[in-house]
């Protein structure tokens, strides 16, 4: 939908949520352009103590649909990410959570064309399990490098990905998750998934979520002191063993090497990948 069109036939209520999804995009590209450390709407929203306890510790607001169970939910999984991953507080602060079920948010996502549910610094609320939180949260960081450090850390991913996107994979859907040969939709040629094999955007994002289910379950499975074995890790969600393909050595060292993951957890799946 294009601006003009919404012109066209606005209510009332449109031109209030357009005010202030205009306000709310203008904060988000600020904030992505200047790598500000937090981000938050609260104008027009009231907040309850759990709200105001998610502003305080991670610097961002819950917009949208704010009932208490969404609001509850939420906190349960940001802490489930903080538990499993490093980087995580740092990477969530660039982001602000909304709810796609709401009519304005989904009134916005039309507008922007988000296609993952991550776009300029918003998340959305819909679908809130740790893993995609950590792969929407991976979106919003990738964007938030600054316009520098992201063209560079782009032209360097696009380098060691080595291989088009899109030429692996079948095209018929949106969300793509099989190959072009049929074969099983685990990692493979440097690769995490097929939809990551789709874009760069989705390759680092996929990478994210990828290395943070290994990373929660090699902890899951320390804590409960069970012993690790590397090899049936590896093949829950590869092909064939990731050591014999570099690029995602490669990969994974730029990732460390912009924050996205931090010095222990790159510890932790090292064995997996070296
Ligand atoms: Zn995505």
């Amino acid at each position: 939908m294009k601006p003009e069109d919404l012109e066209k036939n606005s209510t009332e209520h449109e031109e209030t949520s357009r005010r202030l999804f205009l306000k709310t995009i203008g904060l988000a590209v600020s904030a992505a352009v200047l790598g500000e450390a937090s981000v938050f709407v609260q104008d027009a929203f009231t907040s309850s103590p759990l709200e105001e306890k998610i502003e305080k510790e991670y610097g961002f607001g819950v917009i949208g649909n704010t009932s208490k169970q969404n609001v509850q939910q939420l906190y349960k999984t940001l802490k489930l990410c903080e538990k499993y991953w490093e980087t995580f507080r740092k990477e969530a602060r660039h982001i602000w959570f909304i709810d796609l079920k709401s009519s304005f948010w989904s009134y916005l996502h039309e507008f922007i064309g988000a296609a993952g549910g991550a776009s300029f610094g918003t998340i959305m609320l819909d679908s809130i399990e740790d893993e995609t939180l950590i792969h929407e949260t991976a979106h919003i960081y990738h964007n938030a490098l600054g316009t520098d450090r992201g063209v560079a850390f782009s032209k360097k991913w696009w380098q060691l990905a080595d291989m088009p996107y899109g030429s692996l994979v079948k095209k018929s859907s949106f969300i793509t998750t099989e190959w072009k040969d049929n074969s099983v939709s685990l990692g493979k040629e440097g690769f995490m998934s097929p939809y990551g094999s789709t874009s760069l955007r989705e390759d680092v994002a996929t990478y994210q979520e990828t290395l943070y289910v290994i990373t929660r379950l090699i902890k899951q499975l320390n804590k409960d002191n069970k012993f690790v074995d590397y090899n049936n890790i590896y093949s829950l969600f590869f092909q064939s063993d990731p050591k014999k393909d570099s690029r995602y050595r490669k990969k994974i060292s730029l990732l460390k090497e912009y924050g996205f993951i931090g010095p222990n957890d790159f510890k932790l799946i090292q064995p997996i990948f070296w």
